[in-house]
């Protein structure tokens, strides 16, 4: 790979301008850009009456949003604009955390009719979407619910740049934080290894390194510094491989039972803490973990379903280190099988009385992981990636794998489609992201420069 010099970020142009669409983000490939990847086009073919753009990033040492609002505010209100014509929406609201004061009088000088900037506090995990609503409009989206039930849409910062923008989505900003020389926020072409992103934030301080794709609270591990970045990959944290975030992630299911049976007393940290449960939600971690030992009924299943995977029960609540959060996602299948869902009044939830009181501060969660020692920034800054040949996944999004348009040997430029949706799946098109001639695996199209 040759890599160019660093210099100031300057913000894409976008492209003709074809009036919003849910149509129209399909044929640009949009999807959540805030990691679950779902298309845009499913989530706006509805009509609601408040947009809230989701700017609360709240992953420790992540600064890809603040740094976008910065640097790219334009498309961004751009796309939130299209975004509220496209369900009818009369309001919009940017949820963002309230210590970044100039960002918000920024965006309250810009913001156009009818959106608002909502200051947050600084807690975790601000930036899950039945939180953000919550904070923002006082409504509680029920279980297993979407924000369109409490007539809002959340849509994520960069996934309105790039509505705004209007042109395929071939490149992706991230944050490489942790131990590397130089963090930093990148916009990077989608299919590059996170090997080159990493090189390009001075490599890491370290030997021996684990990674975390998406953040520390809520990642997945890297198998190794090939894996291609996606649309969805929102930051990419280094880390010693022997500090304990890594071996946390890294921990075998059958360690982190037998540990769990053996150690948990029961003592209800991890639940008084939990966030959808003090949002009044029916889940409960203290309640799973009796499932490694002797309880596997119906109210042990259900307690299970409605964790989102926030980790806070697992890396910050629990005394004894144990893993709640893993063994919520293992009861999830058996809930489901046992088709208990929720089946109260969605109206008779209320928020538990303490919650305001038992908000985790950002500054307090980072102590409690052991990443007080990083350098706690992420600047955007232009970076020339010219990558030799990038990856780019068939499927970077939810739903199924897209089905690819072109073969082996076919020459194409940057923007030009590779895959489409099958016909009646949920999934998303994918777009070359560097010209070059093409090869089709099985999972991915290669593009040699
Ligand atoms: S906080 Fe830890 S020890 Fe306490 S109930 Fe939850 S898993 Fe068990
Ligand atoms: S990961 Fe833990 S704290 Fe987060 S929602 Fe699930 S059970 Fe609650």
């Amino acid at each position: 790979m040759t890599n160019q010099a660093k210099s100031p970020h300057t913000a894409p142009t976008g492209g003709h301008f074809k009036g919003p669409s849910a149509d129209r983000l399909e044929e640009l490939g949009i999807v959540g850009a805030g990691g679950g990847g779902f298309p845009a086009a499913v989530k706006f073919r509805t009509s609601v009456s408040l947009v809230i753009a989701n700017a609360a990033e709240c992953e420790p040492l992540l600064h890809k949003d603040k740094e976008l609002l910065h640097h790219v505010a334009g498309p961004f209100l751009r796309g939130l604009t299209m975004a509220m014509e496209m369900v009818g929406a009369r309001e919009g609201a940017i949820g963002i955390k309230e210590k970044y004061v100039d960002i918000i009088a920024a965006l309250e000088s810009l913001a156009p009719a009818g959106v608002r900037v909502v200051p947050l506090p600084d807690v975790y995990p601000a930036g899950d979407e039945f939180i953000l609503v919550h904070l923002i409009t006082g409504r509680v989206i029920p279980p297993g619910g979407l924000p369109k039930d409490v007539d809002a849409v959340v849509a994520n910062v960069e996934t309105l740049i790039n509505i705004g923008l209007d042109v395929p989505v071939t490149h992706k900003y991230l944050t490489v934080a942790g131990a590397v020389q130089n963090p930093v926020t990148l916009r990077v072409p989608v299919g590059i290894t996170i090997g080159e992103v990493i090189e390009a934030a001075g490599g890491a301080t370290v030997d021996d390194i684990g990674v975390l794709l998406g953040g520390v609270m809520m990642a997945k591990p890297a198998a190794n510094l090939d894996v291609p970045v996606s649309k969805t990959t929102g930051g990419i944290v280094v880390l010693p491989a022997s500090h304990s975030l890594i071996q946390r992630h890294n921990a075998p299911w059958i360690q982190v039972q037998r540990i769990g049976r053996s150690a948990c007393d029961q003592c209800r940290f991890c639940t008084e803490f939990c966030p959808r449960f003090l949002l009044g939600h029916p889940i409960q971690p203290h309640r799973a973990m009796q499932s490694l030992g002797f309880a596997t009924g119906a109210d042990v299943a259900v307690a299970t379903l409605y964790c989102c995977e926030c980790n806070l029960c697992t890396m910050y609540a629990c005394p004894e280190d144990l893993d709640p959060k893993t063994v919520c996602v293992q009861n999830k299948p058996l809930a489901r099988e046992r088709g208990l869902t929720f089946k109260g009044d969605p109206a008779s939830i209320t928020p538990h009385p303490m919650a305001e009181f038992r908000r985790v501060p950002m500054r307090r969660l980072i102590a409690r992981l052991g990443l007080g020692e990083f350098n706690n920034v992420g600047p955007l800054t232009e970076y020339a990636f010219a990558p030799r040949s990038v990856k780019v996944l068939l499927k970077q999004h939810a739903g199924v794998p897209a089905a690819p348009v072109v073969k082996c040997g076919d020459r194409v430029r940057t923007g030009d489609l590779l895959a489409i949706p099958p016909e009646g799946k949920l999934s998303a098109r994918v777009h070359a992201s560097i010209d070059g001639v093409v090869k089709v695996t099985g999972d991915a199209v290669i593009i040699e420069a």
